[in-house]
């Protein structure tokens, strides 16, 4: 997913615009298309800022990835300790009272639900993401929608 080789041995060709570029993690969605020309045109000039702009997007794509799967596997979790014949078998099998086991599980569950979505929250805000995965969804879409505005 990362390949590194071809990154890190090359320099960018412009430090100025490539410093811009990194500052903003290589992230130039959010520019008005005027704007993102210069950005672009570097982009596909220069090697090493194209494939940082991709490892960034990696990171970011892996990151909401991770903190979806997160809340999914939590609301799993709950929905699971919910479910009165499971903890019947674990309360048995573990030699606890049911109650005490439904209480402490189903706390660890919520607890870790609400990181899990703070985390995604701050993903979504931080990163293009979003954006960057609703682009890839609808690329042909969008590359139709530019052809019209350009006409
Ligand atoms: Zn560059």
């Amino acid at each position: 997913m990362f390949n590194r080789h071809s990154t890190s041995d090359t320099l960018c060709t412009d430090q100025v615009v490539g410093d811009i570029l990194s500052s903003w993690r290589y992230d130039i969605s959010g520019l008005s298309s005027e704007m993102r020309t210069d950005y672009e045109q570097h982009l596909a000039e220069c090697s090493h800022c194209s494939g940082r702009q991709q490892l960034h997007r990696n990171i970011d794509v892996f990151l909401i990835t991770l903190t979806t799967l997160s809340v999914i596997a939590f609301i799993l979790a709950i929905a699971v300790i919910r479910h009165e014949e499971t903890l019947r078998d674990w309360s048995l099998a573990l030699q606890v009272h049911q109650h005490t086991l439904t209480a402490s599980l189903e706390a660890a569950a919520i607890a870790g639900l609400l990181v899990s979505m703070f985390a995604w929250i701050l993903v979504a805000i931080a990163t293009p993401a979003p954006g960057y995965l609703n682009g890839m969804l609808h690329q042909h879409q969008e590359a139709r929608e530019e052809q019209k505005h350009a006409a």
